[in-house]
């Protein structure tokens, strides 16, 4: 089947890695936003400083920005063959840009994931994560500042997804496998309950 999914979470409740594993499963493209900035970011041209110049802050790159790369990527991999957005929509206003394209191609979402993990855990995950990965936005003042982005910014787009019935909560704690079962499992009662089999 080609789901179109988005998956929402907290930074460091393991967003990239289960969107990552699950839209392989899915056999359908992962879109993460926050991977195609850090890839701008890396190639070193003047966009890639721009957006630098946000997400080393932890702060939002703006919607605009956002938005077309959104766009671009639905449109390369031609959105009704399924996708699963990582990492966007972040924003109410984001929620109603993804609308539109998703309703300019005919293409609407089947389910939003909800990752959830404590605010506690986060920080020491994302510190973890730094020793590993060494992502300049994994210091600890620039995490909690992206927590309080989170709940401030992307949190409220759960109630508005909520309302349309599209919410799959899953619960984040535990081991990559442990979650991911839980994910698939969560996904296909989801699926069942509509009416509809996951494969
Ligand atoms: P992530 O890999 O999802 O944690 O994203 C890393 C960073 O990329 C975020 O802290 C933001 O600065 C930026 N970013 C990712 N997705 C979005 C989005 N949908 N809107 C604005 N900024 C984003």
């Amino acid at each position: 089947m080609n789901y179109r999914l988005v998956i929402v979470g907290p930074p460091g409740a393991g967003k990239g890695t289960q969107a990552e594993g699950f839209s392989e499963s899915l056999d359908i493209p992962w879109i993460s936003t926050g991977q195609a900035f850090r890839d701008v970011l890396a190639s070193g041209s003047e966009l890639g400083e721009l957006i630098g110049s946000y997400i080393n802050k932890g702060n939002l790159v703006p919607d605009d920005l956002t938005d077309r790369l959104v766009a671009d990527r639905l449109d390369q991999n031609g959105a009704s063959n399924g996708f699963l957005l990582d990492g966007y929509p972040r924003t109410l206003d984001q929620v109603e840009a993804l609308d539109r394209m998703l309703e300019e191609r005919e293409a609407p979402l089947d389910a939003v994931i909800e990752l959830q993990i404590p605010d506690e855990q986060i920080v020491s995950r994302l510190l973890n994560r730094a020793k590993v990965e060494g992502r300049k936005d994994d210091t600890e003042e620039v995490i909690r500042h992206r927590i309080d982005v989170y709940h401030a910014k992307t949190q409220p787009l759960l109630d508005v997804y909520r309302e349309r019935g599209l919410v799959v909560g899953v619960d984040g704690m535990g081991t990559i496998d442990e979650v991911r079962e839980r994910m698939v499992a969560n996904f296909e009662k989801f699926m069942a309950a509509e009416g509809r089999d996951a494969e």
